[in-house]
């Protein structure tokens, strides 16, 4: 059946400005898709070309013009003798553009994308899926031209977004990925090249991807219940609307008109007016955990081990002293015992870090414990917070899913923090005073715990379950709270 958007405006009342920028969205798809497409340019750029690219110098700056002449020294600028001949006088010019390209691809991907995306989830729902994501246009492009084969049950798992989102994060530790083109290019790329490939083969022009697979759609689905617009369905007005239209296009392929959140919504905006009943609107950021039905428990499962635990323990390992006693302390057990082939660093750059000119090379060891360390996190850390919620949800007579969700507000704001240390780290090899980042760090850390405390005690208290049940299970649910913000303590000032 051909699909076909009928947005009929005449007949509805004058509409607020937030939903005329909605419509606007409807009508002006060549607009967004041109956006879209310019994204897709920028990206392919800047995921491409550094990874073929030398490392930088580590003296390469990206916004500072301080380089010194000898930092600049490339050996296939240097004549045998070792002195510098003639065409080397160019060489300091090119190799500063060339490394300040590669920098430039690591400060947007990992210190401007991903914390900002981050925070525009729950600053204005999923624009990001919707709008801009240059993956989601290659899904949703090869899925118009693709096979468009019939979506196989297994595909459906619900428990995908968890399995990605862990897999992601914890392979991206173990190459590097914030630190190395190469690496960037094959998780990024990867993903990308994967995303193509099932659209290409399930859908037609949907983003099967996007609504089953992608490593990050089920940490937006939870960030976006927090967003304080969503694309707002009347049902009254649905189903009073006169005559048939055709079915929207909705290329995560929601059925919209019984959609009550904006959890899986892109905000496209291809649905707005439709049958004069959708509209962007605003709404009260907590109003979607305090009022929606019980989430699906890999929602739940996500937030508590994946946002929490993994990602945590993805954060820590680096900065954390206890790791690296524990890993001094097991390579002397080992050297002690002639046991030496897991400190060899002879794994390949895609499954351990190694990079020889940068003297970055992990050892057997090392990925051991990292593994070990980040799933030890997420177990330990993870698994107190699942008890103290479960412990408050069963005193407050609730589902522990819908406790969880509570967390969210922290959980968004740990994981904006600990992407911004990438941020922060950039910056201040850019020479830039960030005297004011431990009070930022620490005031966003009290709103999320505030914001988190407030919503778990607002969610058991409808749950009337008398007073003592009460006051047990809010200091159950704060204990979660506390556990979440005091690791953050030790990241930001205790490590
Ligand atoms: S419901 Fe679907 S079509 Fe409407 S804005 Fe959301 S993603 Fe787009």
């Amino acid at each position: 059946m051909e699909h076909v958007q009928v947005i009929r405006f005449a007949a509805a009342p004058r509409r607020r400005r937030l939903a005329r920028l909605g419509d606007w969205m409807a009508q002006h798809r060549r607009a967004i898709l041109a956006m879209q497409w310019a994204v897709v340019v920028f990206y392919a750029l800047l995921v491409v070309v550094p990874a073929f690219l030398p490392q930088p110098n580590p003296e390469a700056r990206l916004f500072s013009n301080d380089f010194g002449a000898s930092s600049f020294v490339d050996p296939s600028y240097c004549a045998p003798d070792g002195s510098m001949a003639a065409p080397q006088a160019k060489a300091p010019y090119v190799a500063q553009w060339r490394d300040r390209l590669v920098l430039l691809a690591q400060y947007l991907f990992w210190g401007v994308w991903w914390p900002f995306v981050i925070a525009s989830v729950v600053l204005m729902g999923r624009v990001w899926c919707g709008v801009l994501c240059p993956e989601g246009a290659l899904t949703e492009f090869a899925s118009r031209h693709g096979r468009g084969g019939h979506i196989p049950k297994w595909l459906r798992w619900s428990g995908w977004p968890v399995v990605a989102f862990v897999l992601t994060t914890i392979y991206g530790q173990l190459v590097s990925v914030y630190d190395y083109a190469q690496a960037t290019l094959l998780i990024l790329g990867g993903s990308t090249v994967a995303a193509m490939g099932v659209g290409y083969l399930y859908g037609k022009g949907k983003r099967v991807w996007c609504r089953y697979l992608c490593p990050v759609s089920g940490v937006f689905a939870l960030l976006a219940r927090l967003a304080p617009v969503h694309f707002r369905v009347d049902r009254a007005r649905w189903d009073a609307y006169p005559g048939r239209t055709g079915a929207v296009d909705c290329p995560p392929l929601l059925d919209v008109k019984h959609m009550t959140g904006g959890s899986q919504c892109h905000a496209c905006g291809r649905c707005a007016g439709h049958r004069d009943a959708v509209e962007l609107a605003w709404r009260a950021p907590n109003a979607e955990i305090l009022a929606a039905p019980t989430p699906p428990t890999a929602e739940a499962v996500l937030l508590i081990f994946g946002m929490i635990g993994v990602a945590s323990g993805a954060f820590q390992w680096t900065i954390n002293p206890w790791f690296v006693a524990a890993k001094q302390a097991t390579a002397d057990w080992l050297i002690g015992r002639d046991i030496l082939w897991p400190l060899d660093s002879d794994a390949p750059w895609w499954l351990l870090t190694h990079y020889p000119a940068s003297g970055d090379l992990f050892t057997w060891l090392d990925g051991a414990l990292i593994l070990g360390y980040i799933l030890a996190v997420a177990a330990v850390l993870g698994g107190t917070v699942w008890l103290c919620i479960f412990a408050a949800a069963r005193l407050g007579r609730r589902d522990w899913r819908a406790q969880a969700l509570a967390l969210t507000p922290l959980a968004g704001i740990g994981l904006f923090l600990g992407l911004s240390m990438m941020t922060a780290n950039h910056l201040r090899a850019e020479g830039v005073s960030l005297a004011w980042l431990p009070a930022f760090r620490g005031v966003l850390l009290a709103l999320g715990a505030t914001w988190s405390g407030w919503l778990g005690l607002r969610l058991l208290a409808a749950a009337k379950p008398g007073a003592v049940r009460l006051g047990i299970g809010a200091a159950a649910h704060l204990a979660a709270v506390a556990a979440v913000a005091a690791t953050w303590v030790f990241v930001f000032y205790v490590w």
